[in-house]
């Protein structure tokens, strides 16, 4: 078991009242609960910066009790919930019912604010009024901010408010609507192409508009070698640019589209295997800050035919699992910067606490086995949808506890 932030290695953790109270070697107190972690890896919690839970709405997708549960399932203590909620979160009425019912929930659940009144890229949200409320970000996720200017005044304002802008980048008179990447596999299933210019156009516009005015900006869910080739040298001249990538993105490629099955379909579009490579690269460089799963949950029904299902793929229980065995286990990545992809580094562009697992720190942490192999069963998920593009596919690094405020909110012998 291990620290990242401290590179300590551990053998015992004691929790009381939902702290860590010691690590290291010690004689446990009687009338305790002891979990046998031997042969299991300790993380800090994942913390999930990009998560739909569907409520309220369409709590026939999800709502906050089952995507809570399917993070507690993937190791992961605290998720940020985005506002493409029906009614949209863009009052801080909305946000309170959220922050009102996380408490009772198996993991946190952080709200993001929308920015513009219903979604709609025209008129901006109060940010501090929503940040009183509970808000811990802004976001239009599911649209970009369609007007420069528009952009620009959303980061004045959100810096101001103290809170992250986080941006999902799609130029509409490139992306067109379109199903899958544009290329020779828009081509064979003749349907419309949403190409990498679709992307890199907005992210270029939004580092931009960053820089020239010494703004902070996330970029959403990265997909391209263009985006990330903008975002490193944006870096690289000290802009105040951030960003993230899901599990899918340097996993899988536009190829399984040809099975024309939806749950293969999600915004942005699985890309080429060079994209795959470059937003590799780009994690193992730390152009990339952070890993979050974008969980899209959509029912069997929504997704049944491949031309007319919403985009979206679910990815909470398996972000550790894909995380590890694609970037940890072929050496790609160490443990400890797997950690502060999926932990660390979001909790800082969310501005939340990180102290890492040691004493005087929250009790939330995950405990995987590295070396169990399994299969991913959609069946068998905690999520309320099965549309995982991970199906059938096997992978290392199982979740057996998850420990969250000092509680275990998962275990996988007991089924939560
Ligand atoms: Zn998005």
């Amino acid at each position: 078991m291990a620290d990242p932030s401290g590179s300590c290695f551990v053998e015992d953790i004691l929790i009381q009242d939902g702290i860590v109270q010691k690590t290291g070697l010690f004689t446990p107190p009687k009338n305790v609960l002891k979990i046998n972690a031997g042969g299991l890896v300790c993380l800090p919690g994942l913390v999930d910066m990009h998560v739909h839970l569907r409520e309220p709405g369409q709590t026939h997708k999800e709502d906050m009790v089952s995507g809570s549960r399917a993070a507690a399932a993937g190791g992961v203590t605290a998720l940020l919930a985005m506002p493409n909620t029906i009614p949209p979160c863009d009052s801080p009425e909305a946000v309170r019912f959220v922050t009102r019912r996380g408490a009772s929930l198996p993991v946190r659940v952080y709200q993001a604010a929308a920015a513009s009144k219903g979604l709609a890229g025209e008129q901006l949200n109060d940010f501090s009024v929503l940040k009183a409320a509970g808000a811990i970000a802004v976001s239009d996720d599911g649209r970009p901010l369609p007007d420069a200017g528009i952009m620009k005044q959303a980061l004045i304002h959100a810096k101001a408010a103290g809170l992250p802008f986080l941006s999902h980048c799609e130029d509409f008179s490139l992306s067109r609507g379109g199903l899958v990447n544009e290329g020779e596999i828009s081509r064979i299933l003749n349907v419309p192409g949403f190409g990498n210019d679709g992307e890199a156009v907005c992210v270029a516009r939004d580092v931009a508009v960053a820089e020239c005015n010494s703004l902070p900006v996330h970029i959403c869910h990265v997909s391209t070698a263009e985006s990330v080739n903008i975002i490193r040298s944006a870096k690289a001249r000290g802009v105040s640019v951030t960003c993230e990538t899901a599990p899918h993105y340097f996993t899988l490629t536009e190829d399984l589209l040809l099975s024309r099955d939806a749950d293969y379909r999600m915004n942005p579009p699985l890309r080429t295997r060079r994209d795959m490579k470059a937003v590799l690269a780009a994690i193992t460089d730390g152009t990339i800050d952070a890993l979050a799963t974008d969980h899209a949950p959509h029912s069997p029904a929504e997704k049944a035919d491949f031309f007319s299902a919403p985009n979206g793929v679910i990815g909470l229980e398996t972000l550790l699992a894909v995380s590890y065995t694609r970037l940890v286990k072929p050496g790609h990545i160490t443990l400890w910067r797997l950690a502060e992809l999926t932990s660390q580094a979001p909790s800082k562009i969310l501005r939340l606490p990180f102290a890492g697992i040691k004493p005087g720190a929250p009790a939330d942490f995950c405990l995987f086995d590295p070396d169990w192999e399994f299969t991913v069963e959609p069946e068998k998920s905690r999520s309320k949808s099965r549309n995982t593009p991970f199906k059938g596919m096997t992978f290392f690094g199982k979740v057996k506890y998850t420990i969250c405020r000092g509680k275990v909110v998962f275990d996988s012998e007991h089924k939560f």
